[in-house]
């Protein structure tokens, strides 16, 4: 290979190989010049792009401004007003410290500043493309400082050629641009996309309202309100309900100090949260803010400044998780029946009152400040007058009996039996305060079995039974393989496996709970192994929630089994006992409610 002698390098390629970190996309652009606004002190930032960004981004802010004779300086690489000394590194008050944006985005596009500080009646202009800097002349213009970013790439086309579709890089644009607006409320924020306007915010001093806008009204009464603080860590911020989940992450907006940043820990603290809430696949909603000391993180960590390091990130785990598994806790999580309004046709969505619309929320009461008490639990008895079962009740005739739940140390009030219904030997109706509940008791019995089993396991390892004569399944040679990595699983659930020729295995003791509960072995242990070789280890917890899951589907009462009014009482009593008994472990609703004001409706009373 033919070598060069040692040598500096340009300034241009320098600034082109920072470049390469900082400015990924039009996106990364917008994200450095809306930070500088931010960080020049704006009350109202204006974004304008053309061609997705690719042809033209303008920010104009009425900030501070620059000096004209620091315009030069502005666009030199290392050149910040914002940090001095090396001590500034440690706590890190602004969007900004690296004083390299400017500097690399001049070096891939044809940039332009004009900027007018506030205390001075002159402005000025500078223009970079490339090497050449002309400038800075004389020009006018309001207070504030206005960048115009043209043909981005144009001199670096590989680069270039990998952009996306417009429309990509617009969305990537407007997801950029919520994303410092969510925490900045304080400021009015403007997109517009070839003329159109995306987003005009205009700035408020409440940050709920601030997310409402960005998120959308219309889902307010299914968010819930999260607050707290927790080993000097403030978190707080709106929760989507389970209902609300998506498929992909896109919806969870993380905030530290009033920086938007990707944290894996975070993300996975909340879905965390959420697990048997929603479905494995998927993320829930939610716009968290965290406040934090600034010497407790570092973010110098990533050129573009979207991954930060925590000097204790169990403690921001730990934070996370119990803030948001409290507010969930704490919530109503009962879906509200789908009813179509009477005028609407059947299947309307008659849960989700449009913006304006008076609205009763179940879930939470906007009034004031973000508070979790905002989020009402509602208790289960009734103070409304109860609904005469008796007689469909007496018809249900005599019942098996089937131990449902552990006798509990203090039982609630038992719901009244004139008040349950078992239908189709599948749901369970009763009432409580809001309306009728109509409740599928596998999905319910299912979650208690969870619970049941998730307790015990904190406790130890569960109670195993040795099997007189051991079961010898037939299984492949990839089964075989995943036995040893089974070992401290099965160990835990009170399984013993081992292998018992070349291409069988033999059970030798089996969990005393599936035993008593009359689960079949064979059957357990294939879906087990088979699970088992999927191959989608998501590490010894989840795979642990995945086993539990699996006993407690097959524990759990089936549709079509009859229930005696003892068992439907208990089951239903496990409603208020047990954690995050609206959904299933799979998240799936346990109950659905149609509340008196929807049957009201319906029946045309309101
Ligand atoms: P950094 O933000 O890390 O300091 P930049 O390259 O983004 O580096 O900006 C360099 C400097 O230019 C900033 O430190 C600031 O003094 C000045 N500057 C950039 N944009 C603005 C703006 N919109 N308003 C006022 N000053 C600005
Ligand atoms: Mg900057």
């Amino acid at each position: 290979m033919p070598t060069m002698p040692i040598r500096v390098l340009p300034t241009l390629l320098v600034n082109q190989i920072a470049a390469g970190e900082v400015v990924e996309r039009p996106a990364s652009v917008v994200k450095e010049l809306v930070e500088n606004a931010l960080d020049a002190g704006a009350t109202r930032i204006e974004v304008a792009i053309e061609g997705g960004g690719r042809e033209l981004i303008r920010v104009t802010d009425d900030g501070s401004g620059i000096p004209p004779d620091e315009l030069t300086l502005a666009v030199a690489p290392h050149a910040t007003s914002k940090i001095a000394r090396p001590e500034d590194l440690v706590a890190i008050g602004t969007m900004g410290f690296r004083g390299e944006a400017l500097a690399s985005i001049a070096s891939v596009s044809r940039l332009s500043i004009l900027s007018r500080q506030r205390t001075s009646d002159a402005a000025a202009e500078l223009l970079v493309e490339g090497d050449a800097i002309t400038g800075p002349r004389p020009a006018s213009g309001p207070p504030g400082t206005s960048v115009v970013v043209r043909t981005l790439f144009f001199n670096t086309p590989a680069r270039r050629k990998f952009l996306k579709s417009e429309g990509t890089e617009g969305g990537r644009i407007a997801d950029v641009v919520e994303s410092l607006a969510l925490s900045h409320p304080q400021v009015a924020f403007l997109l517009r996309s070839d003329g159109r306007t995306l987003l005009d915010l205009p700035a408020t001093d409440d940050p709920r309202r601030r997310t409402l806008d960005v998120i959308g009204r219309e889902i307010e009464p299914k968010l819930l309100v999260t607050d707290a603080l927790d080993g000097g860590i403030t978190v707080w911020g709106l929760l989507g309900l389970p209902e609300l989940a998506k498929p992909s992450a896109k919806h969870v907006r993380i905030h530290l100090n009033g920086r938007p940043i990707a944290d894996r820990a975070i993300l996975h603290a909340l879905r965390e949260a959420y697990r048997g809430l929603i479905e494995p696949a998927r993320s829930p909603l939610a716009v968290l803010f965290l406040e934090m000391d600034p010497r407790e993180v570092d973010v110098n960590v990533h050129p573009a400044k979207t991954e930060v390091r925590f000097r204790q990130p169990s403690a921001v785990h730990q934070a996370v998780l119990r803030a948001v598994r409290r507010s969930l806790r704490l919530a109503d999580l009962v879906p509200a029946f789908a009813l179509g309004h009477p005028s609407e046709t059947a299947g309307g969505n008659g849960s989700a009152p449009a913006f304006g619309e008076p609205k009763e929320t179940p879930f939470t009461t906007f009034t004031g400040p973000f508070t979790v008490g905002g989020a009402a639990h509602t208790p289960m008895r009734s103070s409304v007058q109860p609904i005469d079962y008796r007689e469909a009740r007496d018809r249900l005739g005599p019942l098996p009996t089937i131990g449902l739940v552990d006798a509990p140390a203090s039982l609630p009030t038992p719901v009244r039996a004139v008040e349950i219904l078992q239908v189709h030997s599948s749901f369970v109706v009763t009432q409580d305060e809001q309306g009728l509940l109509i409740v599928d008791q596998h999905a319910l019995h299912e979650r208690v079995m969870f619970e049941r089993l998730l307790e015990r396991i904190a406790k130890g390892n569960l109670e195993k039974q040795r099997l007189l004569l051991p079961t010898v399944l037939e299984v492949t040679g990839s089964e075989l393989e995943v036995l040893g990595d089974l070992e401290s699983l099965c160990e835990r659930i009170g399984l013993e496996l081992a292998a018992a020729g070349p291409r069988s295995i033999a059970v030798h003791a089996f969990p005393s709970f599936l035993l008593e509960r009359g689960v079949d072995v064979a059957p357990f242990v294939r879906e087990l192994l088979a699970k088992s070789t999927d191959g989608d280890a998501g590490g010894s917890e989840a795979a642990l929630s995945e086993v539990l899951d699996m006993m407690a589907c097959k524990a759990a009462i089936k549709a079509g089994d009859r229930l005696s009014l003892e068992e439907l009482r208990d089951l239903l009593a496990s409603r208020e006992r047990i954690e995050r008994s609206t959904n299933c472990p799979h998240g799936r609703p346990t109950s659905l409610r149609i509340s008196i004001r929807d049957l009201e409706r319906q029946f045309g009373r309101c």
